[in-house]
């Protein structure tokens, strides 16, 4: 049978809280999702959550396989918890260690051979299965790390409106999970499996709880989130288009984001919606590694650099004002200086207000690794500062354009002085401005008077006050 209601729990009393959880997460904003997801999970179980390792009854490290240095945190926080464990052990009392994520994934019982401190091992598609592990694990280690074929979605305990209160105003909400793209570098597709989208009914449930609860700002996730292809109730198939014109109905909820989206995915009607929804907010994350056809095509991205420039412009044609923002990967396999080059002739181009930039990490079992071209070390290293000084300067130059503007505000939280607020502009940057903490939840109008290196600072303007 398959639950189709989303309604939270009224509290979590039901269930007396006596043991202590910490859930760790590394990597992308999916892992922080799923982390609150596990803690959801746990909670009629008697679990409330700590911050400190000390206090916890159960530790689950919920980790990111992406790149090597991701894993090898790990194994460095696994070594810590085992030391942890041995001091408990001789109070008499019990550490639980779980592995969760991608390199439970990856790795299975590999994890329980390296450090045989852990307790459980579970993959990103079983953490509904948590409280039985954790049950089982009274007995000896325990592995999931199948791909099961019912939805993971329709098994997790949906959280109290207590508990999404505390976790803020702004709240990631997954709609579409794993990839089938298999870019040469990535290991996505082989730890998060096929591309699978969530039922709309399922989503949209989920959406007005959490604005039941307060939430404001709502960000759609996905791996390939723009790939999205859930089913209606009719069973027909609904793009990410017409799931945000529905969510855009949802009365209290003031804002719409979704991350991350491939470029062969922004169809039309997506583009469009940024044109015409006005909850949906003027920021796309939209990765495109490099800029050089060759390395494009060795990376198996199924675009080129000029069709990337082609979608940029038909973008900023529906929306002007929208804010880009890219990964690039450097040092990938062959890449020469010239490769390179057109990189940074790429970020010339289009002028992007964020990015994230990395090394190319050869990930175990990808194409990409397999190849005898590896770009040294150094000439990474080198390139990656130079792409870096390039997209610090045009972030810095796109916050300090903000300047004299005056933007709506989403107020989040107090600031960092005592009278200040704070919050992110509608292209996501951190603005504080001094008001009283009563307009925290508020959209509100501030004019941006200076520009700092990562926050903006402005005064709300009269009508706002
Ligand atoms: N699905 C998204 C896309 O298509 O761009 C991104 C998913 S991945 C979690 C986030 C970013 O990590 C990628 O965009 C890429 O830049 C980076 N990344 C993935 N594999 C990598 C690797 N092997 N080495 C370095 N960076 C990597
Ligand atoms: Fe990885 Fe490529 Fe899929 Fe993105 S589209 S998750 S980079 S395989």
């Amino acid at each position: 049978m398959v639950k189709t209601d989303w309604t939270p729990a009224p509290s979590d009393q039901g269930a007396k809280a006596t043991k202590k959880l910490l859930v760790k997460s590394f990597g992308c904003q999916m892992n922080v999702y799923d982390a609150a997801r596990m803690a959801d999970v746990l909670a009629p179980e008697g679990f409330s959550e700590t911050a400190a390792p000390e206090d916890a009854d159960l530790v689950i490290l919920n980790t990111c396989h992406i790149r090597e240095k991701a894993s090898e945190k790990v194994f460095s926080e696994l070594g810590r918890l085992r030391r942890l464990k041995e001091e408990r052990r001789a109070e008499g009392k019990d550490l639980r260690i779980a592995v969760a994520g991608c390199v439970a994934q990856a790795e299975g019982g590999e994890i329980l051979r390296k450090q045989r401190a852990v307790d459980i091992v579970v993959g990103p598609q079983s953490y509904h299965r948590l409280p039985e592990l954790v049950r089982l694990a009274a007995d000896g280690p325990v592995i999931d790390t199948d791909f099961p074929v019912e939805d993971k979605f329709n098994h997790l305990t949906p959280p109290s409106e207590d508990r999404i209160r505390t976790r803020g105003l702004t709240a990631f909400l997954t709609v579409q999970e794993g990839c089938d793209k298999f870019c040469s570098f990535c290991v996505v597709p082989y730890t998060r499996g096929a591309e699978a989208s969530r039922d709309v009914e399922r989503i949209v449930a989920e959406a007005e709880a959490l604005t039941r609860a307060g939430v404001r700002e709502i960000t759609l996730l996905g791996q390939n989130v723009n790939a999205f292809h859930g089913r209606g109730e009719s069973n027909e198939v609904w793009s990410l288009a017409r799931l945000i014109e529905r969510l855009s109905e949802i009365d209290g909820l003031a804002r719409l984001r979704y991350t991350t989206s491939h470029p062969n995915d922004m169809t039309d009607d997506l583009i469009r919606a940024h044109g015409e929804a006005a909850k949906l907010m003027p920021f796309l994350h939209l990765p495109v590694q490099s800029g050089s056809d060759r390395i494009l095509a060795a990376m198996n991205r199924k675009h080129r650099a000029e069709d990337y420039l082609r979608l940029v412009e038909k973008i900023r044609a529906a929306r002007p004002d929208i804010a880009l923002s890219s990964d690039f990967i450097v040092g990938f396999p062959g890449e020469t200086d010239e490769d390179f080059e057109a990189t940074l002739a790429l970020i010339r181009a289009v002028d992007f207000a964020s990015t994230f930039y990395f090394k190319y990490s050869p990930r175990p079992g990808t194409p990409g690794a397999e190849r005898e071209d590896h770009v040294a070390e150094e000439v990474k290293a080198e390139r990656l500062a130079r792409l870096g000084e390039k997209v610090e300067a045009q972030r810095q130059a796109f916050n300090r354009a903000l300047v004299g503007r005056t933007v709506d505000v989403l107020f989040e939280k107090p600031g960092r002085r005592p009278g200040q607020i704070a919050g992110k502009s509608p292209y996501l940057q951190a603005v504080q401005a001094d008001g009283p903490d009563s307009m925290i939840g508020d959209v509100a109008a501030v004019e941006i008077v200076e520009c700092g290196s990562n926050s903006l600072f402005g005064r709300l303007t009269e009508e706002a006050r």
